[in-house]
C-alpha cells in the first residue's frame, strides 16, 4: 500500500467532516433566526411603548385642558388655558402618528373613532369657554356643559385605556411566544453544538488512529525495504523499473553496488548506465532493450559490465512488462551478478571439452592396445608355438632357455595390455549406477574364476551382502581382482580360504581423517590366509605398477589393485589393506549406502 493512499482521509473521516459542517451551518441559521426574532421583538416593544406613550399624552393633554378651563372659569386668569389651535395641532399630530403605527383595520377604525370623540371634546371646550366669557353667564348651563364635558373626557379616557390594555396584552402574548422560541432554539443550538463536538471528537480520534496506523505501516514498509535491500546485497541481485508513459527509470540500491558504486551515484536513466556495459556487449544489449521497448516483449540477456576500477562482471538481466497501481505500463526486471557461476560454467565447459578429448584419446589408446598391439603379439605367440611344435628339439640348450624367456615376456606383455585396457575402462565417463545384489554379482565372479579356484583347491565363503547402487561391471572387476590376488598370493602348502562378508563399522573408525558410520557406509571385507605382506606396504600396493613380489610364481603387472582403488573412488568409497606376512591379508571396502 502506498503512503499517499494511506494519508487520504477515510470515508468515515470525510463523512464526519461533512456532518460537522452541516451542523455548524445549522447552529448559525438557528442563531440568525433568533437574532432576527429578537430584533422584531425589540421593534414591537418600542412601537407599542410609543403608542402607549402617545395615548397617555393625549389623555393627559385633554385632562390638563379640562382642569385649565375650570381654573379659568373660577379665576378668569388667562394663564390657565393655552391657545386651542395649538392643542388641537398637538393632539391630531399624535393621533395621525398613532394611526400610521397600526396596520389592522379594526385598530385604525378605533383611532378614527377616538379622533372624532376628541374633536367633539375640543368643540365642547370652546363652547364652555364661550358661555363663561359671555356677559350674562347662565350658571346652570355652564354647570351642565361642564358635566357633559367631564363625561366626554371619561369616555375618551376609557377608550384610550382600552387601547393601552390591548397593547399590553399584545406585548404579553408576544413575550410568551418569544421566550418559548428562545428556549427551543437555545436547546436546539446547544444540542447541535454538542453533536458537532462529538462528531469532531470522533473524527479526530479516527484521524489519530489512522495516523498511528500509517506510522506503523510506514515503519513496516521501511523494515521490508531494508530486508529486501539486504537480501539483494547477499544474493547479488538487483531490480529496476521503467515507466513507459513517463520514461522514468528506477534502479535499486544494489544495482549501483553491482556496478561498484554507492546507491544513487548517478541520475537514473539509460544514458548514464550504458557506459558501464562492456564495449563488446553494449550494441547487442541496447538493441535487445530497444526492441523490447518497441514491441513490449520480455527480455533475457547476459552481458558484461566494466566497473570503475576496471573489474569485469557478468550480469544476467531479465525483464517483462506489467501495469502499476495507476494502470500505467511499466517494464520491471531483475539483474543478477552471475560472475562466479558464469565463469565456473565456462571453466566447466572447457573441462568437459578437455574430458571429451581425453576420452577420445583413451578410446583410441584402448583400440591400439586391444587390437593393433595384440595383433603382432598374437603373431609372436603363434610363431613361438609353431617353433615349439616343430623345431624346438633342434635348438641348443641355451637357445631353448632364451626361447622360454621370450615366451614368458610375450605372455606378460599380453597380460599387461589387458590390465591396461581394464584400467582405462575405470577412467572412462560411462558410469551408470544400478541397484546391485552383491551376492548375485559374486556368484558370477566365482563362476568366472571357477577353474582357478578348482586348481588351487580354494574355499570361498561368502556372507550375507547388501544390495547397493553400483556400476556393476566395475564392482565385478573389483572382486575378480581381489579374489584372483588371494588365489595367486596363497601359500603353496595351504589351500586358500577366502572369506567375503559385510561387517559392522566400529565406533570412531576413521579413514583419511573421515569418521565412518554404519548409517552412511557398508563395510565389506575380503580376507585370505595367503602369504600376506608387511603392513608398511599397505598403501603402496594400491599404486600403479607397484608390485611386492618379483618371484616368478607370482607373476603380475602391478595394475590390479590400482584398478580396485579407482573403482572404489568412482563409487565415492574407500579401500584399505591390512597384511601380516605368512598369515594373510584383509582388503577392506567402504561403500556408501
Ligand atoms: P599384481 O598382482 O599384478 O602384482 P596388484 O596391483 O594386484 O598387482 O597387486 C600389487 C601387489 O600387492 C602385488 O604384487 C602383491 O605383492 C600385493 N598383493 C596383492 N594382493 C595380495 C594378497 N591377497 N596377498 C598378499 N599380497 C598381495
Amino acid at each position: 500500500m502506498k503512503l499517499k493512499e494511506l494519508l487520504t482521509p477515510t470515508l468515515v473521516y470525510r463523512t464526519a467532516l461533512g456532518v460537522s459542517f452541516i451542523l455548524v451551518i445549522s447552529v448559525a441559521i438557528v442563531f440568525h433566526i433568533q437574532m432576527k426574532s429578537l430584533n422584531q421583538s425589540v421593534d414591537l416593544i418600542s412601537d407599542s411603548n410609543k403608542k402607549q406613550f402617545e395615548l397617555e399624552k393625549i389623555i393627559t393633554e385633554i385632562i390638563q385642558r379640562e382642569s385649565g378651563i375650570r381654573s379659568y372659569i373660577i379665576t378668569k386668569d388667562s394663564l390657565f388655558y393655552e391657545n386651542n389651535l395649538q392643542l388641537k395641532r398637538k393632539l391630531f399630530n399624535g393621533l395621525s402618528q398613532l394611526k400610521s403605527g397600526y396596520s389592522s383595520s379594526e385598530d385604525i377604525q378605533n383611532i378614527e373613532n377616538l379622533s372624532k370623540d376628541i374633536q367633539k371634546r375640543l368643540a365642547l371646550f370652546e363652547e364652555v369657554l364661550a358661555i363663561s366669557n359671555s356677559k350674562r353667564t347662565d350658571p346652570a348651563l355652564l354647570h351642565a356643559k361642564l358635566i357633559e364635558g367631564n363625561m366626554q373626557t371619561k369616555a375618551i379616557q376609557q377608550k384610550i385605556y382600552k387601547l393601552i390594555d390591548k397593547e399590553v396584552t399584545k406585548l404579553k402574548l408576544h413575550n410568551i411566544n418569544h421566550r418559548y422560541d428562545i428556549e427551543t432554539s437555545t436547546i436546539t443550538a446547544f444540542s447541535l453544538t454538542i453533536i458537532t463536538l462529538v462528531v469532531l471528537l470522533f473524527s479526530l480520534n479516527k484521524i489519530n488512529l489512522d495516523f498511528v496506523k500509517v506510522r506503523k505501516l510506514n515503519e513496516e514498509l521501511k523494515f521490508v525495504n531494508q530486508v529486501s535491500d539486504n537480501a539483494e546485497k547477499v544474493a547479488g541481485i538487483s531490480h529496476w523499473k521503467i515507466n513507459i508513459k513517463t520514461g522514468k527509470f528506477f534502479y535499486s540500491d544494489n544495482f549501483f553496488r553491482i556496478l561498484g558504486l554507492k546507491p544513487h551515484a548517478f541520475e537514473q536513466n539509460l544514458d548514464n548506465f550504458t557506459p558501464f556495459i562492456h564495449p563488446d556487449d553494449v550494441e547487442d544489449a541496447v538493441r535487445q532493450h530497444e526492441e523490447s521497448m518497441r514491441n513490449h516483449t520480455p527480455t533475457s540477456m547476459i552481458y558484461r559490465i566494466v566497473r570503475q576500477d576496471g573489474e569485469i562482471r557478468y550480469i544476467n538481466s531479465t525483464g517483462d512488462f506489467t501495469h502499476n497501481s495507476k494502470g500505467e505500463l511499466v517494464k520491471i526486471g531483475v539483474s543478477n551478478d552471475i560472475t562466479e557461476e558464469y565463469t565456473n560454467k565456462l571453466a566447466l565447459e572447457e573441462k568437459n571439452r578437455t574430458l571429451i578429448a581425453m576420452n577420445a584419446e583413451l578410446e583410441s589408446f584402448n583400440q591400439i592396445v586391444s587390437h593393433d598391439l595384440q595383433e603382432p603379439l598374437r603373431k609372436i605367440q603363434m610363431f613361438i608355438s609353431r617353433i615349439e611344435d616343430s623345431d624346438f628339439e633342434t635348438i641348443s640348450e641355451k637357445g631353448r632357455d632364451y626361447f622360454s624367456k621370450i615366451k614368458n615376456a610375450a605372455n606378460r606383455m599380453q597380460n599387461l595390455m589387458m590390465d591396461l585396457v581394464d584400467y582405462s575402462k575405470t577412467i572412462k565417463d560411462d558410469k551408470v549406477f544400478v541397484k546391485t545384489n552383491l551376492n548375485k554379482l559374486l556368484e558370477d565372479v566365482v563362476h568366472e574364476l571357477a577353474l582357478n579356484i578348482e586348481e588351487k583347491n580354494a574355499v570361498i565363503e561368502i556372507g550375507n551382502l547388501p544390495k547397493l547402487n553400483t556400476i556393476p561391471f566395475q564392482i565385478h572387476q573389483l572382486f575378480v581382482n581381489l579374489i584372483s590376488n588371494s588365489l595367486k598370493y596363497s601359500k603353496e602348502t595351504t589351500p586358500p580360504i577366502i572369506k567375503i562378508k559385510a561387517v559392522k563399522i566400529k565406533n570412531g573408525e576413521k579413514i583419511n581423517d573421515i569418521e565412518l558410520s554404519d548409517k552412511k557406509y557398508y563395510k565389506i571385507t575380503v580376507t585370505d590366509n595367503g602369504i600376506g605382506f608387511k603392513q608398511e606396504f599397505s598403501e603402496k600396493i594400491f599404486m600403479l605398477f607397484k608390485r611386492l613380489e618379483t618371484d616368478i610364481d607370482y607373476s603380475g603387472t602391478g595394475i590390479g589393485l590400482a584398478i580396485c582403488k579407482k573403482i572404489i573412488e568412482n563409487h565415492n568409497g574407500f579401500i584399505k589393506a591390512e597384511g601380516k606376512p605368512d598369515i594373510g591379508s584383509v582388503f577392506i571396502l567402504y561403500l556408501p549406502k
